[in-house]
């Protein structure tokens, strides 16, 4: 079996098979039911699944569809990890939670965001502080989010986007568009201004495992940074931070970081693994973002903004509507045999790497 197989093209076919292999291989499957319904009328949820005693003091997490539309790209993965018995010998003590589809809202519309327009990689912040003020954010505002999506309004804002690069850099405006914003919310990597259903989620899935994991290891599963194909494995902490150390003696050198320049992500507010660490304050929890390439950057961010436009101002049913679909889908997820191939057997290095990671008895002192 070829592992393009684990890999499916919508949001139910992609639940159906994880849920299948997750069943076959002996999990403990509990799902959280969204209220929203997919593009066919279906139900949405966040599937996890457990592989290992309930009791485990080691937890390996693994995440997909944190941005919807990279579910594709996540889900298959997970699918294919339980589909080869990855974890067949587990070490001792420990326990495999895989989270489906944490964004199902988001894979099944092919969205990044949630359905409240949220990121929820910029959600995880204290929502009763200030937020963080993202000045490049508001200066382009409206050449990031036109009113409408033609040629002349594509041309006003590149020549806006190239001025702002020449006046700071090319990674300056990757930052001002990406890093996220608390005001817009009807604007792209919107945190929003509470906690979302994913958000919630994710604290719900963890909380059970707050008392009795003591070392856990997380694995979000992103894509649309980097060459194509190629899984970056991003740490999710920073500076001198222990995570850091720790994440830099269980993949070496090829770590990259977000506060040093070598990571192709600029350094994001609310991610994730506040929230991993917020459900689990007692565990040691050592947090990767596995980033795959797929199309460049500037390809990837208009993608973004063209299927913002299509949700607050556009036309679903249309062919604009639907070339933007298909946009957006092809930049976070690309569908070809070899790409996803590439994809699982960088995973599938991954995942040992972290397990053995884990594993160490080491790891105390790091
Ligand atoms: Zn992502």
């Amino acid at each position: 079996m070829t592992a393009a197989n684990y890999f499916s093209a919508t949001y139910t076919e992609a639940r159906e098979k994880f849920r299948t292999a997750a069943k076959a291989a002996g999990a403990d499957l509990i799902s959280y039911v969204n209220p929203n319904k997919g593009p066919d009328g279906g139900e949405l949820a966040t599937d996890v699944a457990r592989i290992g005693s309930r009791d485990a003091r080691r937890l390996l997490i693994g995440m997909s569809a944190t941005h919807g539309a990279e579910g594709f790209c996540g889900s298959g993965i997970q699918t294919g990890w339980l589909g080869e018995q990855q974890f067949s010998a587990l070490p001792s003590d420990t326990a495999i939670l895989l989270i489906h589809a944490i964004n199902p809202f988001g894979f099944a519309w092919v969205r990044r965001v949630n359905e409240d327009n949220i990121d929820l990689n910029r959600n995880f912040i204290d929502h009763t502080k200030p937020y963080p003020e993202n000045a490049g954010y508001r200066e382009l505002r409206d050449f990031i989010c036109p009113q409408t999506w033609d040629a002349d309004s594509a041309a006003r804002s590149n020549a806006a986007f190239d001025d702002y690069a020449r006046r700071h850099s090319t990674i300056d405006l990757q930052a001002a568009i990406m890093n996220g914003q608390y005001w817009d919310k009807e604007g792209v990597f919107y945190g929003g201004n509470a906690p979302n259903w994913s958000h919630r989620t994710l604290l719900a899935a963890l909380s059970p495992y707050a008392a009795t994991v003591t070392h856990a290891a997380f694995i979000d599963l992103h894509t649309g940074l980097g060459p194509s194909g190629y899984g970056e494995i991003i740490s999710n902490h920073t500076g001198p931070a222990p995570g850091a150390t720790r994440v830099r003696k269980w993949f070496g050198a090829e770590v990259t970081m977000i506060d040093d320049g070598s990571s192709t992500s600029t350094a994001v507010t609310g991610d994730t693994q506040i929230g991993v660490d917020a459900a689990l304050p007692h565990t040691q929890v050592t947090g990767i973002t596995l980033e795959y390439g797929t199309v460049p950057v500037p390809a990837m961010i208009e993608s973004v903004r063209a299927d913002n436009w299509l949700h607050i101002h556009g036309n679903l049913d249309s062919e604009l509507g639907r070339r933007i679909k298909k946009q957006i889908r092809d930049a976070f997820y690309t569908d070809e045999r070899q790409w996803k191939e590439t994809v699982f057997a960088r995973a599938v290095d991954v995942l040992h790497r972290s397990m053995t990671g884990l594993s160490k008895p080491d790891l105390v002192a790091a």
